[in-house]
């Protein structure tokens, strides 16, 4: 019953990977829909997952930040690995985050699955490809925020975070969990600033790469 709606899709995919020249699945023939995958890309602060959020309805948000943060509190080997760099501004394989951020029981078909966080560098696009070829996953929209560094720099100094629940929060505002706002190692701005300059340094390329594999790339930085 299902698939009369979802026919006409399923050749449009098929029209899309075989420009791209990706061999078709015999499934993808029968008129099953694949998953697909959008990703929100940006600095640090740049109002991403504000973006997400005030189109809930709409979207499936798979927030890398808000996984690591809550399986760094695991205390286990894969916890301490992940605290590390969460203190250190170490960067982690692309193998761990696919494998936090991307595990296709996240995915859902009704709504639009957008990652957010990964990736964060040129190199990291090939593993995030190849995943979603081996999990009949669609590469879709690109969205792209990318606000001045001025506009960021207000809102880092407006930046609190819960502690100990980690929740994003402003100037004022108090945590559901009745936890204290307060200013965490990463809302300083020197933490900040590292995560700035290696974003600049690999933004054009990490674009550039992504924008081989989306089908459209559509510009959220005023949104
Ligand atoms: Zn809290």
């Amino acid at each position: 019953m299902g698939n009369v709606i979802k026919e006409p899709v399923g050749g449009n995919l098929r029209a899309i990977k075989n420009s791209l020249g990706v061999q078709d699945s015999l499934d993808r023939i029968t008129g099953e829909a694949s998953l697909q995958l959008s990703v929100i890309y940006g600095p640090p602060l740049a109002g991403k997952s504000s973006y997400i959020n005030s189109h809930a309805d709409r979207f499936n948000h798979l927030s890398l930040g808000r996984i690591v943060r809550e399986r760094a509190g695991q205390q286990d080997h894969l916890g301490s690995v992940l605290r590390d760099s969460i203190e250190n501004n170490v960067p982690l394989s692309s193998n761990i985050l696919l494998n936090l951020a991307l595990p296709v029981s996240r995915l859902r078909r009704a709504k639009e699955n957008i990652l957010d966080g990964y990736p964060k560098y040129a190199y990291e696009v090939p593993p995030l490809v190849e995943r979603c070829d081996k999990n009949d996953i669609e590469l879709h929209k690109l969205y792209v925020k990318q606000p001045s560094l001025k506009k960021l720099l207000q809102r880092l100094a407006m930046r609190r975070t819960c502690d100990p629940c980690y929740r994003p929060l402003i100037v004022g505002e108090d945590c559901d969990c009745g936890g204290t706002p307060i200013i965490r190692q990463e809302d300083t701005k020197e933490y900040f600033m590292g995560r700035y300059d290696r974003y600049m340094a690999n933004a054009e390329q990490t674009i550039s790469e992504l924008t081989k594999y989306c089908v459209e790339v559509v510009d959220v930085t005023d949104n």
